[in-house]
């Protein structure tokens, strides 16, 4: 019998970028097997060796990045200098996992306490043996690997389901760690669509790390759930920017441009709202307006806004457009085509709060920008949506403060999306974005378990024993009144 498969089409002109098995949950149980299988080597190479291998990784991508971003640009359409940019973000997160790993996860000893002194403590950190990573199109490389590199670099093995939309850029990604001396079993890859991703989750692996949209995280937490398998779910965002009166306003209209157009939207982390101080809105507009009209959409190699990636994304896109005007907001510029995956860069003002195109995640080249009397009120309406993810704010005297009281997991100060490119940062959300994280300590930390040791170094007052004695009772008695009383 012939194994199914499926078709990858590049959305710059509908051709197919390549053709990949539809893996079902027998092929994924054996992928996931040789996984477990591996896993013990690889954590016995232990920091030093995986770091070798994660660094000469690194730099294989490093010098084969022109072909990637080739591969990138097919399947998702973006322009290959985004493409690029992306893969400049995932290199530095490859290197800061694999030489921070040890720092974070290593043996660390731990004050045992007065009550315990007689023990030796000490907190060890556990990979979780094969790790699945469920990841989106939108960022094929940088958001698969903030997962994967950090879950390689803790000791696990992981076996990868990229978008059906991105099952190329995976493989490369898969296909190039074995091709510097990774064992192939330590990074494999599975394809297919939602039903290949939902087998992983039943596989019996370790732990699921998901990046996709909040609905399809609930349903794999979900399937999680019955074999009581820990996730970490980066979901999606509906982030504002907020601009204060003092703010440097060509900074800020330069910011909100490219939050929002940028890979045409499709962001999590992207500015899908704006908020400004009224008595700086009309000129804010001004200078927004003039840069959103020089960005080009196309499918072309001058193009500086690409296609819409995922087809049926358009409809959602369109309906939120309609949906801000037909409630009484301005489209300033741009608006829904009759047909087609180019939209143009598409700026709304004045849009009722109520709307789908100021509450949902639109995940296209829109961006709404709405006037505040103050910035009590800015942060009230950035924090009225159910989604957590990240924002951004503008100011010179306020940025802290503001920063501090924006519902989210992440916030750049006068500056847009910065902390993604920081690696020591953590990365992730809070509400319908989310929760766990990725990147930085804390991303390293999520793909182990800790495990707390003691050693008796010498032996003191025996109280965990049948055959304690009355005169240890009374003398614990005394140490509760002299110690807490
Ligand atoms: P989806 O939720 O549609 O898909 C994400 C992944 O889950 C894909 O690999 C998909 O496979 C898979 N999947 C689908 N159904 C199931 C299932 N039942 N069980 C297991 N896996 C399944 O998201 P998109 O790919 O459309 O990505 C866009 C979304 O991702 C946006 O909402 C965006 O905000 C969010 N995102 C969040 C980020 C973050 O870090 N917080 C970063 C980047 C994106 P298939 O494609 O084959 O259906």
């Amino acid at each position: 019998m012939t194994e199914p498969t499926f078709d990858s089409l590049s959305p710059l002109d509908g051709r197919v970028v390549g053709t990949f098995p539809i893996h079902d949950s027998e092929d994924v149980q054996k992928v996931v097997e040789r996984a477990r299988t591996a896993a013990p080597e690889w954590r016995t190479l232990g920091f030093p060796g995986r770091r070798s291998i994660l660094v000469a990784w690194r730099r294989y991508v490093a010098r084969h990045a022109a072909e990637l971003a080739g591969v990138m640009r097919a399947e998702t359409g973006k322009p290959l200098g985004d493409a690029q940019l992306e893969i400049l973000l995932a290199l530095d997160h490859i290197g800061w996992a694999a030489k921070n790993a040890e720092r974070v996860l290593g043996r660390r000893r731990v004050p045992s306490g007065i009550l315990m002194l007689n023990q030796e403590s000490s907190v060890e950190r556990v990979p979780f043996g094969v790790v699945g990573v469920i990841g989106p199109w939108n960022y094929p490389v940088f958001t698969p690997l903030g997962s994967i590199t950090y879950a390689l670099a803790a000791g696990n093995t992981v076996v990868f389901k990229p978008s059906e939309y991105t099952p190329a850029v995976g493989q490369w990604l898969a296909r190039s760690f074995a091709e510097v001396g990774g064992d192939p079993s330590v990074f494999q890859l599975v394809t297919g669509f939602g039903a290949t991703g939902s087998a992983l989750c039943r596989a019996g692996v370790g732990k699921i790390a998901f990046t996709g949209s909040t609905a399809t995280g609930k349903v794999v937490m979900a399937a999680c759930a019955e074999s009581l398998t820990p996730v970490v779910i980066e979901a999606g965002g509906k982030d504002a920017l907020l601009v204060d009166e003092d703010a440097d306003l060509d900074a800020a209209a330069e910011a909100a441009v490219w939050g929002a157009y940028s890979n045409a939207g499709q962001t999590c982390i992207g500015i899908e709202r704006v908020y400004v101080h009224e008595r700086v809105y009309d000129q804010f507009m001004k200078k927004t307006t003039a840069r959103v009209r020089e960005i080009r959409a196309g499918t072309d190699e001058k193009a500086t806004l690409g296609p819409i990636t995922m087809p049926k994304q358009t409809a959602i896109i369109r309906d939120h457009i309609a949906d801000a005007v037909s409630s009484g907001g301005t489209l300033v510029l741009g608006g829904a085509p009759e047909r087609g995956v180019v939209f143009p860069p598409t700026l709304l003002r004045d849009v009722p709060e109520f709307s789908d195109a100021v509450r949902e995640e639109t995940f296209g080249p829109t961006l709404v920008v709405n006037r505040v009397a103050t910035m009590d009120e800015a942060v009230e309406r950035a924090n009225a949506v159910r989604y957590g993810l990240s924002g951004s704010v503008f100011s010179r005297k306020h940025g802290r403060d503001l920063a501090s009281r924006i519902r989210g997991g992440m916030i750049a100060i006068n500056s847009v999306i910065s902390f993604a490119a920081v690696p020591g940062l953590p990365f992730g959300g809070v509400g319908d974005s989310g929760f766990g994280r990725i990147h930085g300590d804390d991303g390293l930390r999520e793909f182990t378990y800790p495990k707390a040791i003691t050693r008796q170094r010498f032996p003191l007052l025996t109280l965990t024993s049948m055959r304690r004695s009355g005169r240890v009772d009374r003398l614990v008695g005394r140490i509760i009144r002299l110690l807490f009383g």
